[in-house]
Formats: C-alpha cells, sequence, structure tokens
C-alpha cells in the first residue's frame, strides 16, 4: 500500500443554510479545541451537570432524565424508540414525511407494532385524525414530528395531540430535532413524555451529542420493561450508570462534542430561549417575505410554516439540483432539494441558529434570483431584497 498524498485540511467556506448542519459560532469552535479530560475527572462531571442544566433549560423541562446522547440526531432518536418501546407495543407514527417514516422504520426494530395516522406531505397532522386513530388502534406508543424538515411544516397543537394520547394512557415521543433552539417547544408545558434533537441543526453545533429528555413516567416505563432494550449503547438503564449517582463508566463520553454542546447551549441561555425562538421568527419571516416578493410561494400553508426550514416551490423546469449545486459553487450558500413526494417540487432553506442571521438572507435572494436565471427564470431580485429589507426594519 502506497503512502497517500494528502494535503492540509482546507474545507472551502461555506454559509450553511441547507437542512443542517448550520454554521458554528467561533465560540463553540474554540471551545471544542480546548484539552481533553477523562470522562470520569470531577472537572467532567461538573461539565455534564452543567450541560443537563443547559439542556433542560433549552427544552423548557425540569425532567431529571436529561442528557446529550452520544452520536447525531438519529442516535437520539433510536435512543428514545429503541427504550420507549417495547416488543409487541402498538406504535402509531405519522406518514407526512421522511423523519415519520424513519419512526417507522426504529419503531419495528425495537419489536413495535406499527400503524400509521396520515396527512399529506407538506402538511401536519389534524388531531382529530389522530383521534381516530387512537380509537381504531389503541396505541402504546405515539410517535409525531415538531418540525418536519423534510417538508418545512411545523406540528401545531402539540397539547391537543398530548392530550388525545395521555387519555388514552400511551406515551407520546417528540422529534424536536429542527425545532430545539428554533422554535417555540415548551416539553413540560406541552406534556410531552420523551423528546429528541439533534446539535447541527438550530443549536448550531457540529454534529456528535444529541439531546434527550425523559419524564418520569417513561423512565418508569424504560425501567419496567420485561425484556432488554435491543441496544445496547443506547439502553437508558445502562446510560443511566453514567449520568446518574453512580458516574460509572458505560461509554467513553466525547469529550470534544459535549465541550461544544456546552458552548452551543451556553449561547442559547445567554441570548435567551424566547428571544432566540423571536429572532428565528424575525430572520425567517425576512427570507420568505422575499421570496414571497421574488414571485415564488412557500410550499406550507403560512398556519404551519416552519422558520427554521422553510421549503420554497420551484416552478416546473428548475432543475433543483442544478440550482442547488450553482448557489453552492458560485455563492458559497448551501441550500437543498426537496425529498421523497416533494423531490424536484421544493427547495428547503434553513435558518438555524446562527446562520439564522439577517446578513445570510440579504445574501442569499440575489443568490437565488442569479440560480433561477441561470435556468431562464428571471425573479425580480430587487422586489425580494425590498420586501426583506423592510421585514427586517420591524419588530
Ligand atoms: C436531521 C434530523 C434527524 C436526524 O438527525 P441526524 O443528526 O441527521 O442523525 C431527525 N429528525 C429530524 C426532523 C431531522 O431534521
Amino acid at each position: 500500500m502506497r503512502r497517500p498524498e494528502v494535503g492540509d485540511l482546507n474545507p472551502p467556506d461555506r454559509i450553511l443554510m441547507g437542512p443542517g448542519p448550520s454554521d458554528v459560532h467561533p465560540r463553540v469552535l474554540r471551545a471544542m479545541s480546548t484539552p481533553l479530560v477523562g470522562h470520569l475527572d470531577p472537572a467532567f462531571i461538573e461539565i455534564m451537570q452543567e450541560v443537563q442544566a443547559l439542556l433542560r433549560y433549552a427544552f423548557r423541562t425540569d425532567n431529571r432524565w436529561t442528557i446529550p446522547v452520544s452520536g447525531t440526531g438519529s442516535a437520539a432518536m433510536e435512543a428514545a424508540f429503541a427504550n420507549v418501546v417495547e416488543p409487541g407495543d402498538v406504535v402509531l407514527v405519522p406518514t407526512n414525511g421522511y423523519f415519520g417514516a424513519r419512526m417507522d422504520s426504529m419503531a419495528r426494530r425495537a419489536g413495535g407494532q406499527v400503524v400509521h395516522v396520515h396527512a399529506p406531505w407538506g402538511e401536519p397532522l389534524d388531531p382529530d385524525d389522530v383521534r381516530a386513530a387512537f380509537e381504531e388502534h389503541r396505541p402504546d406508543v405515539f410517535g409525531f414530528v415538531h418540525a418536519e424538515t423534510s417538508t418545512g411544516a411545523l406540528q401545531p397543537s402539540v397539547p391537543e395531540l398530548t392530550a388525545i394520547a395521555h387519555e388514552a394512557g400511551a406515551f407520546v415521543i417528540a422529534d424536536t430535532v429542527t425545532s430545539l433552539g428554533g422554535v417555540e417547544l415548551r416539553v413540560d408545558e406541552w406534556d410531552i413524555d420523551v423528546a429528541y434533537s439533534g446539535g447541527q441543526k438550530c443549536l448550531s453545533c457540529p454534529p456528535g451529542a444529541s439531546p434527550l429528555t425523559l419524564n418520569d413516567r417513561a423512565f418508569d416505563k424504560v425501567r419496567n420493561r420485561g425484556e432488554l432494550v435491543r441496544s445496547w449503547y443506547l439502553d437508558v438503564g445502562l446510560l443511566e450508570s453514567y449520568w446518574g449517582e453512580d458516574r460509572s463508566y458505560h461509554h467513553t463520553a466525547p469529550i470534544t462534542a459535549i465541550y461544544g454542546l456546552r458552548e452551543a447551549l451556553r449561547l442559547v441561555a445567554e441570548e435567551g430561549i424566547e428571544e432566540r425562538w423571536a429572532r428565528h421568527l424575525h430572520v425567517a419571516g425576512a427570507l420568505k417575505a422575499g421570496v414571497e416578493a421574488m414571485g415564488l410561494q412557500m410550499n406550507p400553508r403560512d398556519e404551519f410554516w416552519l422558520p427554521s426550514l422553510n421549503a420554497v416551490r420551484i416552478p416546473e423546469g428548475i432543475d433543483a439540483k442544478a440550482l442547488c449545486r450553482h448557489i453552492l459553487i458560485t455563492h458559497g450558500v448551501e441550500i437543498a432539494g426537496g425529498l421523497g413526494d416533494l423531490a424536484g417540487k421544493i427547495i428547503r432553506i434553513g435558518c438555524m441558529g446562527h446562520s439564522a442571521q439577517p446578513r445570510n438572507v440579504l445574501n442569499l435572494l440575489p443568490a437565488l434570483a442569479d440560480g433561477f436565471a441561470q435556468q431562464g427564470i428571471e425573479l425580480d431580485a430587487a422586489a425580494g431584497l425590498a420586501a426583506a429589507a423592510g421585514a427586517l426594519e420591524t419588530d
């Protein structure tokens, strides 16, 4: 085997406005270059407790069992399903997006019997449909996606959904990967039993440590399982030995990822969680006003527009892949095309965390117009910029 000739690492300088990852604040990158301590060092135990307190703040919860799972958002997601779903449990999941389908797949692997509640891609679940699905299937666990990154649709009326589930004695698992730290989310007030998230969306942290919170009721279900959790690595009962009182070794925590998450969450706390939600609304509102003034349409209706992920419809004849590539290579901005039922029909523009800045919106609108012009469609970039600037001036 010849010795490979590999030069210095020199990734291009991008602005990340796709479905994640988002741009990372320099303070987070600095925190991630500080020296390692051991995962059982008393100094690290203190850092763990700080991260837990900061996570509770961001989730708006008092749940004792709130930790960063080692891995990306999908690891926290798998931890939620693998632990809460017991073999034979009936698990109700949505069909209105890519991540609902991933819930289906994970619940099955945990031994669950999956049943569905339907809504078209790009629309949220209707509480009446959820109620009907509960009557028909009597599920033990209900999963829903608060912010569907594949469609740009926000799930409103969360307290109504959790009430339906709890009246039936079921447990609720919420995917909050693209909402935590970006749009209003109140785990305790909305009575969510289990919520998981990721670092690289609205928390603007490199992927690697992913938030998970369980209330006591869900934790008791996990503790009283008749069968072992099918994942050793993600077994909440085993993780408790490290994150709980014992502080004994389970697996080596990703120290650097936890440093990064700590700093990202510290930025959230400094800004204030509600102020951060307001910033996302404000900046993404300007983006929305801009694209609409340029003659484009948002895919979701205004009532369930998701500020952190803006799904914009593209006219027939536009090649989304070529469009995104042009904007990436020529303008240095990452955005994405659609998935599943919406492939070729939308583009997805993230407005998450550190990327949710006015100047990014003002840069992107002309870049978007240029990308469309490359494919022979003229958009009114000046009108877009004027509308966005106008929206940014209001509060
Ligand atoms: C990104 C995402 C995930 C998965 O997170 P990864 O970090 O990619 O593993 C899950 N759910 C939603 C809604 C997401 O946007």
